[in-house]
């Protein structure tokens, strides 16, 4: 149940996330009565800006409601909104924020304070807003909660430095670690479709199964936003993070709960049966080129791209292994580019083939989940075509979110993640020893990659597959 009078306080909120999604989101809980409406919002960040501002920066990237009359919603909702103008690294804007939030909840007469900050900041200053917030605007005696995007860390050493960091201020179970992924409604599903369909979970292993395969392409390059993904790359900008998310729910054993630390349990467990990659995993890397009719720019064309020597990874395709009882020797493949020639982010688990009986050899099963371009999950399935013919052919058992749920609201991961965390529930967010474990099999990966020993990233070209060495 949604506390009244929630605090929420967006730090950054003049900045790309904020318009982006942080308030898209907060609007869509808004419109579609999910949020209560005595919650207060305050924005924070250095800029002058106004609300009416902040509504035209996200108006272009709000959803339309399902019961409309999007206007009026629009003016209700930015009348919960205050600006507060401030910086980060002094204490005067807290003073300032703190007096516009007590007095709110005192009018409100409020006598347990709930109070959420987000931090839609970049890295480097998440903990000196969260050593003046806790000096400030920390509710003494009621409930704080913090929520730090995405990157959590380049390593595992700076992830840890990050955690030693906020140790001091915030109890974990204070703070919500996002990879938006774990919000995202299809990956919930996947928890329904493997635990609560016994005929599934049963060919769930490697008796049945033949290969995994995690897939995340995309059409497009770094256009523009070079500056983000030059010093980060392929790797750390999916693969760490939300393709590691996608396999794990895959392929961890069934929690003892649906509930937040049984689910979370669950996933540890399972990252730790993981083998810590390196030289041996990796199958293909590369960087994009031109398109081969000249039209689509390469990654050192871009102008964000500073360094035109860079050897940043805009692809990588890496074999993984799990080992234990379930899945020990099945081959795990995970393909992350940009610049490809489709828009793709999925998992398909590729079933074995019949050997004998009737249909020897036929064309196995595959059963996927996938998140783009169409939230969809369908199973390749053997029958015979209608008519005269007995040629066995696959039709999909096919579950279109479009067309199953054509008229129910879906909700975006942003505004789950952000309900998520007004109720406490945690199971959607990143615990640390989740966070420990997935960065501890990556680190040696980048190291290798990053290091005097790395391969060259292979040119391919803009719209292509990929580099040449890619797995069929
Ligand atoms: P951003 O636009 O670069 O920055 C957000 C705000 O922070 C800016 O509007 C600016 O506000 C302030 N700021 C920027 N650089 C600063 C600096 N060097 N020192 C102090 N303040 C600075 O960042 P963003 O893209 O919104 O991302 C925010 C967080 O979300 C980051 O941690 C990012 O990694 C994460 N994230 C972003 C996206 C995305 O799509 N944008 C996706 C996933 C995760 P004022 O100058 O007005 O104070």
């Amino acid at each position: 149940e949604f506390k009244k009078n929630t605090v929420f306080v967006l730090f950054g909120a003049s900045g790309d996330l904020a318009k982006k999604e942080t308030f898209p989101a907060l609007f869509g809980l808004f419109s579609e009565g999910v949020m209560d409406p005595s919650t207060k919002i305050f924005c924070y960040a250095r800029s002058n800006l106004t609300v009416q501002q902040l509504r035209d920066n996200c108006a272009q990237y709000c959803r339309p409601s399902t019961t409309g009359n999007d206007k009026a919603k629009m003016d209700q909702f930015f009348k919960m909104v205050t600006y507060v103008q401030g910086n980060y690294d002094t204490d005067v804007g807290f003073i300032k924020l703190r007096g516009e939030i007590e007095a709110f909840e005192k009018e409100r007469g409020v006598t347990e304070p709930h109070r959420i900050f987000y931090l839609a900041i970049p890295p480097p200053i998440f903990l000196t807003v969260a050593s003046h917030l806790k000096n400030n605007v920390y509710a003494e005696n009621g409930i704080t909660r913090l929520i730090v995007e995405k990157p959590f860390g380049d390593d595992l050493e700076t992830s840890r430095e990050l955690q030693r960091g906020f140790k001091p201020l915030f109890k974990e179970e204070e703070i919500f670690k996002i990879d938006h992924f774990l919000g995202k409604d299809d990956l919930k599903r996947l928890l329904a479709v493997r635990f609560a369909n016994p005929f599934l979970g049963a060919t769930w292993n490697k008796e049945y199964i033949e290969q995994i395969e995690v897939w995340f392409k995309e059409p497009f390059g770094a256009e523009g936003r070079g500056g983000y993904f030059d010093p980060v790359g392929i790797i750390r900008d999916v693969m760490q993070n939300h393709l590691l998310q996608i396999l794990t729910i895959a392929t961890m054993e069934e929690p003892v709960a649906y509930e937040a630390e049984a689910i979370r349990d669950a996933k540890v467990q399972l990252l730790k049966c993981m083998e810590t990659l390196g030289p041996k995993n990796v199958v293909a890397t590369g960087q994009y080129t031109n398109s081969l009719d000249g039209k689509l720019p390469s990654y050192l064309d871009d102008d964000t791209v500073l360094d035109k020597n860079s050897k940043c990874l805009t692809f990588t395709e890496i074999t993984m292994d799990i080992k234990n009882e379930r899945w020990a020797g099945v081959p795990i493949v995970m393909r992350a580019g940009k610049s490809l020639d489709e828009d793709r982010v999925e998992i398909r688990m590729k079933y074995k083939k019949n050997a004998y009986g009737m249909f020897p050899g036929v064309t196995p099963n595959m059963f996927v989940i996938q998140f783009h371009p169409e939230r969809k999950i369908y199973m390749n399935f053997n029958t015979t075509a209608p008519g005269f013919v007995d040629n066995l052919h696959q039709v999909p058992l096919d579950m279109t979110y479009s067309k199953k749920y054509a008229n129910d609201w879906v909700p975006e991961a942003y505004e789950r993640l952000i309900r998520d965390c007004f109720l406490g529930n945690r199971a959607n967010y990143v615990r640390d020893d989740e966070l420990d474990v997935s960065w501890a099999i990556f680190t040696p990966l980048l190291q290798y990659l990053e290091g005097p020993n790395a391969p060259a990233p292979e040119i391919y070209p803009y719209g292509s597959t990929g580099p040449k060495g890619i797995l069929e």
